[in-house]
């Protein structure tokens, strides 16, 4: 069976660039998003444009029931997933730690720690169901802010990926055995929509001075990283960390 690989939130930044780079690699690719059906159909028409084969899948990934829904569709339209990229992260409006809601902390946690856990469990059964769990594999997508904590801007988003870091950890020691991999990439700064949402669109901008190579990162920089770790190359790598942070 071919390899299916199923992407969270990948109609914008590093999910879609990811899309289109393993559409190149001969992977038949889930295009997951919540809402911009837009912005997911051209990544699906870029894919196709260049040879690929993907589909899309409207899923909202915090609702657990959607999420084994999402999966049964994937295997329905392009066949069961055989590896999965754990992208989806969110992050809300800069404040200190003193300004934080319970509801605000809940809703980062739910929508950053559950939905990595739910996808992989989901994953996992496909996994042995459907392939040779040795050629399967798992990337997480966490943060540089896991190691750098996100003071005054958002601490709530930065422990949720701490919680992916160890998540990698715990998950790839539980599935070492059946020789499917787990690994994560921690990105810094990388221009997408993702700035707006935490209240300062040219943050990438502003930071990329201080940063020890002087420049933000693209999103194809992440997916080429995504790619090897998911690829057979990268065979004997589990539990391992990529920083795509320009040297922070
Ligand atoms: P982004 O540009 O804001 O894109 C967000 C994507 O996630 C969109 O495709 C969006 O779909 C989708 N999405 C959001 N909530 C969803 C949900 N509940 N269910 C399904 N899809 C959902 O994000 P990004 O900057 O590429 O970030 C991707 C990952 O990289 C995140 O985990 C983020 O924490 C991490 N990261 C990013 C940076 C950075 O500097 N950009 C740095 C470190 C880590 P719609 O288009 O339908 O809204």
């Amino acid at each position: 069976m071919g390899k299916v690989v199923l992407i969270t939130g990948a109609s914008r930044g590093i999910g879609a660039a990811t899309a289109i780079k393993l559409a190149s690699c001969g992977y038949k690719v889930a295009i997951n998003f919540k809402n911009n059906t837009e912005a997911a159909s051209s990544v699906l028409e870029k894919i196709r444009r260049n040879g690929g084969n993907g589909a899309l899948f409207q899923a909202d990934i915090s609702d657990e029931k959607a999420v084994v829904e999402l999966f049964s569709m994937v295997e329905e339209k392009l066949g069961a997933v055989s590896h999965l990229v754990n992208n989806v992260g969110v992050l809300q409006t800069q404040m200190r730690v003193e300004q934080m809601s319970a509801e605000r902390i809940n809703a980062i946690l739910m929508q950053n720690v559950t939905p990595y856990f739910i996808c992989a469990r989901e994953a996992i059964k496909h996994f042995r169901t459907h392939h040779d769990t040795t050629r399967c594999a798992i990337v997480n997508v966490s943060s540089a802010a896991s190691r750098l904590g996100g003071a005054n801007e958002y601490v709530d988003y930065a422990a949720s990926k701490g919680a992916i870091d160890s998540f990698t950890t715990g998950l790839s020691l539980e599935l070492a055995g059946s020789g499917i991999r787990v690994n994560c990439v921690r990105p810094g700064c990388i221009y997408t929509d993702i700035h707006a949402d935490g209240g300062e669109p040219q943050r990438v901008e502003r930071l990329a001075s201080l940063l020890p190579m002087k420049r933000g990162g693209t999103c194809e920089e992440v997916a080429n990283a995504i790619a090897w770790l998911l690829s057979n190359e990268a065979s004997y790598v589990t539990g391992s960390f990529i920083d795509l942070a320009g040297g922070k």
